[in-house]
């Protein structure tokens, strides 16, 4: 049987020493204050917000909630980013994706300066965590990093096959194993035999986006299968890119759907905005 790698768990167990670091904070006269920009109404995305500032207050954060409509101008939407760049009071910003299409996701998310980028999103960010410099990690890989770290997973000379190539989750996943010595390959929609790659993989990361796409025939016997997708199945229950049933007896370790990654995306958040108020006061 595989071992599951309880995501609520760690997540809890990073909360709690991100708490102290806020207590610290508060001590030296800062509360560490993260501001999140919701345009329109997708109910996923007022879900999501709702989730993060609700863990903000949770943990003695500040939270800002800054609601514009579906149909705001470009134009309005940096106005109120070169705001929350001036505001003293706000450490992180974030821009709750996806915008509406008349709205140029790269002009907004490179707006945000790269003090306060706790989503990690903006070409400074990625372009020093490609270099291996200190930044803010974008939540979802960082999150799977401690995910891995925290269930003694070594990831040194290790083969690891993703499964996906978004920006937001993909790329950014690869480069992080990379920088921790993986040997990293890249799969996407193009690629031709899934399973020939995968087979190989001594740590899976599925980010697909497709209900039980990953099965017994993509894994190999032994090895670590980190299952990212977060979709609803033909029962309508929520449910992962990984075959759980399937793959549980063949992987070392597997995380599950909901309670595996899910959890470690906002831990990452709160990390990254407590980090990024610890660089105000250094
Ligand atoms: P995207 O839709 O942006 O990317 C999906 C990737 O999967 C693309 O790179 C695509 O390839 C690839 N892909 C699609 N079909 C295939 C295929 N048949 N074989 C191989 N690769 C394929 O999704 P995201 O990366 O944003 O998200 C992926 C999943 O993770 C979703 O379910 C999402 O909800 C979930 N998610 C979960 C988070 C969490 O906190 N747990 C956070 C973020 C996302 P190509 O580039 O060629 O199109």
């Amino acid at each position: 049987m595989s071992q599951i790698i309880n995501g609520k768990e760690i997540g809890q167990k990073i909360r709690e020493e991100v708490q102290t670091r806020v207590a610290t904070l508060k001590t030296q006269g800062v509360t560490p204050g993260l501001a999140v920009i919701l345009v329109g109404e997708n109910p996923a995305s007022k879900t999501y917000v709702a989730n993060k500032q609700k863990s903000c207050e949770a943990i003695g954060m500040h939270s800002a909630l800054i609601k514009l409509a579906e149909d705001v101008s470009q134009e309005a939407l940096l106005a109120e980013i070169a705001k929350l760049n001036q505001d003293d009071a706000i450490h992180g910003i974030l821009v709750q994706l996806p915008l509406p299409n008349h709205i140029d996701e790269d002009a907004v998310i490179g707006a945000i300066t790269p003090a306060k980028d706790v989503d990690g999103f903006s070409p400074v960010s990625v372009g020093k965590m490609m270099l291996g410099q200190d930044t803010f990690l974008p939540c979802t890989p960082y999150g799977i990093m401690k995910l891995l770290a925290y269930s003694g997973i070594e990831v040194a000379g290790k083969h690891a096959v993703i499964v996906g190539r978004s920006h937001i989750v993909g790329k950014p996943m690869g480069q992080l194993l990379l920088n921790e010595d993986a040997t990293v390959t890249y799969t996407h929609s193009k690629t031709v035999n899934l399973p020939y790659y995968t087979k190989q993989a001594d740590i899976i990361i599925a980010a697909v986006g497709r209900p039980n796409f990953i099965t017994a025939e993509h894994v190999k016997e032994g090895a670590v299968v980190i299952d990212v997708g977060i979709n609803r199945n033909e029962q309508n229950k929520l449910c992962g890119d990984v075959d759980f049933k399937a793959v549980e007896g063949i992987a070392s370790h597997i995380t599950p759907v909901p309670g595996g990654v899910g959890p470690m995306t906002i831990t990452m958040l709160l990390d990254n905005t407590v980090k990024a108020a610890e660089n105000t006061v250094k």
